[in-house]
């Protein structure tokens, strides 16, 4: 079976231990690939190349930058359905997801490839009329990147784009369970023309490599998206040497519909924030907040809409939803419907539970699930699903709902329904989220900046924001 290599310094190498670690496909259990399993004497060898690389990359000029990273949105375009077809193969979307995920990913390279050239200082008046004040932004440093499995393509760029244009290198390491579709990325920037050692990647047991790369004081800053828990970690490993942290973690996005929403569009937005990647995105709804006087109707209709989809394999041309990413999620997203189930909640479609794969580590599908008559004290209602279950709760008034809807230490994305103009801006002024859906279930997008509040997390990815990340201000005082 091939075995996928680190790549460090411009070279695909092995670990010093020639170890490797499985690939698995969560639709089948079946392990698909090897990736060469690096620890922390591999990650300092990449902050060594990522530091000698710093030194030209962070002076090449910025049209140049750009320009590579142009041809980076390219040939993730050309190649966008061999890397769709890796992907699904380690995470288990289904293939059009999938090649929408490399489509959006590569807009990363796009933006940011413009974004390169328009990072501008200022000047500033001073009050002592001898003096002249510039204000420049320069780039960070090294950069560690850490991603989650769930978007292994966009994930990657999100990050990477940003701190290459602002004159950053990085070294990245890519979840356990995906590495495969980072390794394609990373030939693909190869390919591009990027310098050796600008960006490099190793893979492996992630609390050595996290050590690692948190302890050097060369990596000045933290790129990282997963749960809230790891980042409370990383945020305090990277507290011993100051580095700037951004940090995108876990959320519970409530989804407000008031009876003056058009509900067909809010169950095509219940489906896309519900049913997307399986659930299994930060973004998706975790509690939908429909007002009593149509609940019936809306659970009516989004029960049929859910009959019209398909659970499968994601390589199956029909599959709209595809399984689980693993044993440890499929027991999670179980407990959490069998606990609200078991202290009152009401079935209203599916509940299915499937383990279909070769083996204990795949296949597990679990069939979209509606459960209403959801409370406080059941664990739904406050920790991040990360599957295909949709809570229903059902509320009277706007007052009402803005508080519950912001009773949680989360705050990355919040949806809300409704047609009229002045109640959309008075909710999504009250909602306490960075991201706010307005009859709109698919926020993300290159331009904008995604982050959370509270709990959800620090900084932004994306657009002009995302850039900031990875620039220090510097000011030059000159007295005439
Ligand atoms: P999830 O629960 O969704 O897998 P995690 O936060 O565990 O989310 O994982 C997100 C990323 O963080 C992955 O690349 C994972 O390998 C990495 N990670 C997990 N634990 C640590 C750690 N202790 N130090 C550094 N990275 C970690």
């Amino acid at each position: 079976m091939k075995g996928h290599r680190l790549y460090i310094d411009g070279e695909w190498v092995l670990s010093d231990s020639e170890a490797f670690f499985d690939v698995v496909n969560p639709s089948t259990g079946l392990v698909i690939g090897r990736m060469s399993k690096a620890g922390a004497d591999e990650t300092k060898r990449a902050i060594d190349a990522a530091a000698e690389a710093y030194k030209k990359w962070s002076v090449t000029p910025p049209n140049e930058r750009g320009a590579i990273l142009r041809r980076a949105y390219e040939l993730l375009m050309e190649n966008k359905r061999e890397i769709a077809e890796a992907m699904t193969l380690e995470q288990g979307k289904p293939l059009k997801e999938a090649e929408g995920e490399v489509a959006y990913a590569a807009s990363f390279f796009e933006w940011y490839a413009e974004e390169a050239k328009r990072i501008y200082g200022e000047t500033i008046p001073s009050w002592y009329m001898n003096k002249r004040i510039m204000v420049l932004r320069q780039p960070i440093g090294v950069v560690a990147a850490i991603t989650p499995w769930n978007f292994p393509a966009a994930m990657v760029t999100r990050k990477i784009a940003p701190a290459l244009a602002a004159g950053c290198t990085v070294v990245l390491k890519p979840a356990t369970q995906t590495p495969i579709t980072a390794v394609r990325i990373m030939a693909l920037l190869e390919q591009a023309g990027l310098p050796k050692g600008v960006v490099n990647l190793v893979a492996g047991p992630a609390n050595d490599i996290g050590e690692a790369l948190m302890k050097d004081t060369r990596v000045k800053k933290l790129t990282f998206t997963g749960s809230t828990e790891v980042g409370k970690l990383l945020m305090q490993q990277a507290a011993s040497t100051v580095k700037k942290v951004s940090l995108e973690l876990g959320g519970h996005a409530p989804m407000v519909v008031f009876e003056d929403a058009d509900l067909d569009k809010a169950v095509e937005g219940a489906i896309a924030t519900k049913l997307r990647n399986c659930g299994q995105t930060c973004i998706s709804t975790n509690r939908f907040y429909i007002q009593e006087s149509i609940s019936q109707e809306f659970i009516k209709r989004l029960a049929e809409r859910l009959k019209t989809m398909k659970l499968g394999d994601g390589f199956e041309e029909d599959t709209d939803i595809g399984p689980l990413i693993d044993n440890k999620s499929y027991l999670k997203v179980k407990h959490h419907i069998e606990d609200a189930l078991k202290k009152g909640a009401v079935l209203e479609y599916g509940g299915g539970l499937k383990h279909v794969g070769a083996t204990e580590n795949g296949g597990y599908f679990i069939e979209p699930t509606i459960i209403s008559g959801i409370c406080k004290d059941m664990i739904i209602s406050t920790e991040e699903t990360f599957g295909p279950v949709i809570p229903i709760l059902t509320f009277k008034t706007e007052e009402e709902v803005i508080l519950a809807a912001n009773d949680t230490n989360y705050g990355l994305a919040a949806y809300l329904f409704t047609e009229s103009l002045a109640r959309s801006m008075r909710v999504s002024e009250a909602l306490e989220f960075g991201i706010i859906g307005v009859n709109d279930g698919r926020p993300s997008t290159a331009q904008a900046p995604f982050g959370g509040m509270k709990e959800s997390g620090i900084g932004r990815e994306g657009g002009k924001y995302g850039l900031e990340e990875f620039l220090e201000t510097k000011f030059i005082s000159m007295a005439l």
